[in-house]
């Protein structure tokens, strides 16, 4: 028999215990401790011999079936749902990486995961050389000995470039980096992480599952491809927890100590969300791709990006690895910054927000907003023009946000 459709299976992920009550959706546990019937039951649960939920921090029903969809959805070997999509980036590599240990990554990334390479990590010992994923070459020759993690974000925002996961896989594989993506803007149903040969996913759950940006959230996904037992702080363990070392030493080591825990009520807005996911990204995706043909006709939008469009350079990337279905980010362009500021000004139903990925489309101007603390010349190299918006797009009527787009640039 073929694969259930996405929302099929979404839809009938099995709890990890049977409801007391038959419950049909998923109670909000907002419970921190749960009890044992006597003194053997919690010393065996403390010896790990009988599972069952302690203390929220380190597991909560609620969040567990949360986690169990998603591994349903991903075919993910274990999944860890963590309290943002930073806390997923930060905890899997801190899992990962000892002081002396360095991490290779492309250049146009996410800018607080940036701030964490370039800032954080450091400070840990841990160092990040960044490149372009582009160049093979230029990669190859920053790994030593000491690299671990090759890490790329499957769509660059606001660059949308989209890197070549084959040849990244290659590297990886050769030189035994475990290949890290951050997924965030192409979630499960359109990214097959797996079958591109991730090891490692990391997404912010904030975005396109949450669905109208009803709470923050992460996940970390091992696909159990790594032989984990070559990462020098893992290798220690690899003995007893074999396939399970990195989720092992992520929840006992990392996750539990750092303490950022998706909470319940968090995680019931995901689990919302990953069940109509399906309807909303097709929607986003579609109006987008409508919005930006649009767009790209219209006299006085002087350029376009969006990979699912030919003139796009990530076309070919975005029908090989998402179906044609690249998120539902674009960019374009108006002859100044001027006229990008009287056009967002004018517009009734889109919204001047930061957010991705929202129910709701939003627009903001990188160049005078998230990259105002970069010099000019730091801006231009990260591809910021003072003349470019960021669209994400929602799932408005699109006839509704066309006619706002026309009244606002008339
Ligand atoms: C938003 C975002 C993050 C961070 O996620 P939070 O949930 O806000 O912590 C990381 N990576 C990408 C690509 C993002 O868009």
């Amino acid at each position: 028999m073929s694969e259930k459709n996405f929302t099929t299976r979404a839809l009938n992920v099995p709890y990890p215990k049977k409801d007391p009550h038959n419950a049909l959706q998923i109670p909000i546990y907002e419970s921190v401790a749960f009890e044992f019937e006597t003194a053997e039951d919690i010393a065996a649960n403390f010896r790990g011999e009988l599972p069952a939920h302690v203390y929220s921090r380190t597991g909560n029903p609620t969040v567990e079936y949360f986690e169990h969809k998603l591994k349903a959805l991903t075919g993910g070997h274990t999944v860890l749902a963590v309290s943002s999509g930073m806390a997923a980036i930060s905890n899997a590599i801190l899992t990962l990486c000892d002081a002396g240990d360095n991490i290779l990554s492309g250049k146009n990334l996410f800018g607080h995961t940036y701030a964490l390479f370039q800032q954080t990590l450091p400070a840990f010992g841990i160092e990040t050389r960044l490149a372009d994923l582009n160049n093979i070459h230029e990669l190859e020759k920053l790994i030593d000995d000491k690299t671990r993690i090759l890490y790329f974000e499957t769509v660059t925002n606001p660059q949308l470039e989209i890197p070549n996961i084959d040849a990244l896989a290659s590297i990886a594989k050769k030189h035994q980096l475990v290949l890290m993506a951050d997924s965030t803007l192409t979630p499960p149903l359109v990214f097959k992480a797996k079958k591109f040969g991730i090891d490692l996913e990391v997404m912010s759950t904030t975005k396109f599952i949450s669905g109208g940006a009803t709470a923050v959230g992460g996940a970390i996904i091992d696909y159990g491809t790594f032989p984990w037992e070559r990462i020098p702080k893992l290798q220690p363990f690899s003995g007893k927890l074999r396939k399970d070392v990195f989720y092992g030493r992520l929840k006992r080591n990392i996750f539990r100590n750092f303490g950022a825990c998706m909470t319940a009520h968090s995680a019931y807005f995901q689990i919302l969300g990953l069940d109509i996911l399906e309807l909303r990204l097709e929607k986003c995706v579609n109006n987008c791709f409508k919005l930006a043909e649009y767009l790209e006709q219209h006299p006085k939008v002087k350029e376009v990006n969006y990979p699912s469009l030919k003139s796009s350079m990530s076309y070919l990337h975005a029908m090989k690895y998402f179906s044609h279905k690249p998120g539902a980010i674009m960019t374009f362009d108006l002859e100044s910054e001027e006229a990008c500021f009287r056009f967002m000004n004018k517009l009734k139903i889109i919204r001047r927000a930061t957010n991705l990925n929202d129910n709701k489309t939003l627009i903001i101007h990188p160049w005078s907003t998230i990259y105002v603390e970069f010099t000019p010349e730091q801006r231009a190299e990260m591809e910021i023009r003072p003349t470019m918006m960021r669209l994400s797009v929602g799932i408005e009527g699109v006839e509704d946000l066309m006619d706002d787009i026309a009244q606002a640039l008339s």
